[in-house]
């Protein structure tokens, strides 16, 4: 019998994907398969058949014909496949190769008819398919899809994370944006949820970041882009790494538990953990008495008929407390969020005394 490839995630930790962004020539799918599997840390290979292209006019990968190699890298290493599809017809011919996982790739996770035609075309079968987060940071979507497989009989199902797309200027590709695969492996606890730092990073240099990021995350694998000559890549050169460069990796990501079994460290953790909790205490009195305060002043405002919003005073507060929060250690990006939802709950409770008062009246 066939085995399950969703079992590889409760056999190994991290699941370790690789291969090519694109598959581009035989020599090219086999030299980078056949070295990366070298590395017994590597379990599955994945190469792109047909590659959706932002822009026109860019490669637009080799389609069917490039399915034997895979079916051939995965013959001489014992590694099973992976290949993305986005219609019918990819999904037919990759069921007709046997390939082993199936992704949906993050533009298509955004588009339902896209999803449910796949659905459709997997009716019946036992394939496992990896379902890739939208472009757009939407977990209703990416659940949707979850569920439009599931609804279609898919039950091997499993998530990779690959960051969304931002406007303006960030040091990644695509923002992780933790918290939304958090969100999701709340969602489906029993999924496998799978990293992709290339196409989060979008260059060599932030790999080994994201993806220690997403082991610290307990996230159950990486999908990372490999090539044997990567400078010379048809597709997404500056993010794909040599086999070598991949083993290297690998080797220095730090495997940290979930659990832990030392007593010792146990009982270091939890007292610092009930420290946390008491400074979290701490920081809610202090902003229930900042929202009292703040009431006040809503009703000194009533009185002398001003409105709530005074934009030279909340500009004095964001520049010091920036500043202040730049003492702590604490990053602009924080303080900017914490000062708006802190800003808003005011104007919150400013607007409840205001309104209270005038119905007493
Ligand atoms: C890919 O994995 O090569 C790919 C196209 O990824 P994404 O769908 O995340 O852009
Ligand atoms: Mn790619």
């Amino acid at each position: 019998m066939k085995t399950n490839p969703i079992q590889l995630f409760t056999q190994n930790k991290p699941v370790v994907i690789s291969g090519p962004c694109s598959a581009e020539s035989e020599e090219q799918v086999l030299a980078t398969c056949k070295q990366v599997a070298e590395y017994d840390k590597v379990n599955v290979l994945r190469a792109g058949i047909w590659k959706p292209r932002t822009r026109p006019n860019s490669f637009e990968g080799m389609g069917a014909e490039a399915l034997p190699w895979l079916v051939r890298a995965r013959k001489e290493t014992g590694l099973p496949i992976a290949v993305e599809v986005a219609n019918f017809n990819h999904v037919f011919e990759s069921l007709k190769h046997d390939v082993d996982i199936l992704w949906i790739g993050a533009r298509t996770t955004v588009n339902p008819f896209s999803v449910q035609e796949i659905a459709d075309a997997l009716k019946g079968t036992d394939a496992t398919v990896l379902v890739k987060n939208p472009i757009n940071a939407d977990v209703e979507l990416w659940t949707g899809a979850l569920e439009r497989l599931n609804q279609a009989g898919i039950s091997k199902l499993g998530m990779i994370h690959r960051g969304f797309a931002q406007h303006g200027k960030s040091i990644y590709r695509n923002e992780p944006k933790w918290q939304l695969p958090v969100e999701m492996k709340r969602r489906f606890p029993d999924l496998p949820l799978v990293c992709d730092p290339s196409h989060i990073s979008g260059n060599r240099d932030l790999l080994l970041s994201v993806s220690q990021q997403a082991l610290d995350m307990d996230f159950d694998g990486l999908m990372i882009e490999s090539h044997i000559d990567p400078d010379n890549a048809l597709s997404d050169k500056a993010q794909q790494v040599t086999p070598d460069a991949l083993g290297d990796l690998l080797d220095s990501l730090v495997i940290r538990r979930p659990n832990i079994p030392d007593e010792e460290l146990s009982n270091k953790l939890s007292r610092l953990r009930s420290q946390i909790d008491l400074i979290d205490d701490d920081l809610l009195k202090l902003l229930g008495d900042r929202m009292k305060v703040a009431e006040e002043i809503g009703l000194v405002k009533k009185e002398k008929g001003v409105t709530i919003l005074q934009t030279n005073r909340w500009e004095e507060i964001i520049e010091k407390a920036s500043a202040n929060g730049a003492l702590q250690g604490l990053s602009k990006k924080f303080m900017i969020r914490y000062l708006n939802a802190i800003h808003q709950e005011s104007i919150d409770h400013q607007n409840d005394v205001m309104n209270k008062s005038e119905l007493e009246e």
